[in-house]
């Protein structure tokens, strides 16, 4: 359907940086269109609907109760909320208006108060919570995690991401380990994580996953978890939760893709670095750029282009690069988060082998034109 990028005059997009939100994340497989179209054409109770998936999508990940929501940040707002408000009706339709007698406090190791896009205190003070940092930017051990849950504490929220502070932060089951031992639930974000099982048996109560990112599913949430943590996650939809409402093409399309995602094959680290194999022999020809194989930083099958740029030969650096295949046409979108260091990365999970020859002459052209 080009005729789309002809008739808005929208520009066409490479998508060298990953699961991105700026960019529309990711294309769902047919099977995943299908249902999603399914939705869309026909009725249901929806109350039905969200019960049923939930319990089909929690009977495959061997997870006590689950339930689809319209993002991961929405999944960290309800979740928020949930622990919050649990079953007062009184409090469901009045958060943010009343004053909130019972605890709202939501502990987060200060390496995890990040910005994923939107500030994740963003999301808790959106669900009632205030936020209360533990630890040190680059340091949260167990005990003074403990040190910062009180009897005001909601729930300890541990943000599983590449965009956190990886080192001497608690692992998730030392967080689930303090969360037991004080009696409060334990909240994950793994919104980008790969493994749906994981966080959930090492002892969260909720975990949220986006539905777009490694599901490739439709604009879409997943929460998952202990029963009772998830029916007050569902019931929110009589509160803050109908203002992120999803619609029926989003939960069939989202219940499709974790089902596509557990049993079709997936595409390796190891495969994806043999296909990065010409690019990199193809820019280690430019004056100025040396390219190299990188793993995922945050411990994930993922393998990347990892292109430094010397601004003495090259002509340009990391930065002024990244900003020059950007406007140009087509937008080649890379990953920028060490541009300031001088490197650049390219992820090829989304780019087929067409566009990766285009990519490859893209950055050829810009140092020549150098
Ligand atoms: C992407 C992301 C989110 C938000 O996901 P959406 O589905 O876009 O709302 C939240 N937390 C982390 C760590 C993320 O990477």
């Amino acid at each position: 359907m080009s005729s789309i990028y002809e008739k808005y005059q929208l520009k066409p997009v490479i998508n060298a940086s990953g699961r991105m939100t700026l960019l529309g994340v990711s294309t769902p497989a047919p099977e995943v269109v299908d249902a999603a179209c399914h939705g869309m054409a026909h009725y249901f109770e929806m109350a039905d609907l969200v019960d049923k998936t939930g319990a089909y999508i929690a009977g495959l990940l061997e997870a006590e109760a689950a339930t689809i929501v319209s993002c991961a940040s929405a999944g960290i707002a309800l979740s928020v909320a949930a622990v919050i408000v649990r079953d007062n009706p009184a409090l469901l339709v009045q958060l943010h208006a009343a004053p909130i007698d019972g605890p709202d406090e939501i502990v987060l190791a200060k390496g995890h108060n990040v910005n994923y896009g939107a500030p994740v205190a963003t999301m808790v003070a959106l669900g009632g919570g205030k936020v209360v940092e533990a630890g040190w930017a680059n340091e949260c051990t167990p005990a003074q995690l403990s040190a910062a849950v009180t009897p005001r504490t909601a729930a300890i929220l541990y943000i599983k991401s590449h965009h956190a502070v990886q080192k001497s932060m608690p692992t998730v089951e030392e967080a689930a380990a303090v969360a037991r031992a004080y009696g409060v639930p334990l909240i994950v974000d793994a919104a980008a994580e790969e493994d749906l099982n994981r966080y959930y048996r090492q002892g969260a109560d909720l975990v949220i996953y986006s539905g777009a990112k490694a599901m490739e599913g439709p604009s879409s949430g997943l929460v998952l978890g202990r029963r009772q943590y998830v029916e007050w996650v569902k019931l929110q939809g009589k509160g803050i939760g109908r203002a992120m409402k999803i619609g029926k093409e989003g939960i069939l399309g989202l219940t499709a893709a974790v089902e596509r995602y557990l049993s079709a094959p997936k595409s390796s680290g190891a495969e994806m670095a043999r296909r990065l194999e010409p690019l990199l022999a193809r820019l280690n020809h430019l004056p100025g750029v040396r390219a190299r194989l990188a793993w995922d930083s945050a411990g994930r099958d993922i393998a990347r282009a990892e292109v430094a740029f010397d601004p003495a030969q090259a002509g340009l650096d990391a930065a002024a690069a990244a900003q020059r295949l950007k406007a140009g046409t087509p937008a080649v979108y890379c990953r920028e988060y060490h541009a300031n260091e001088g490197r650049l990365e390219f992820d090829i999970r989304s780019v087929d082998d067409q566009q990766l020859d285009t990519l490859g002459h893209c950055i050829e052209t810009l140092l020549k034109e150098r």
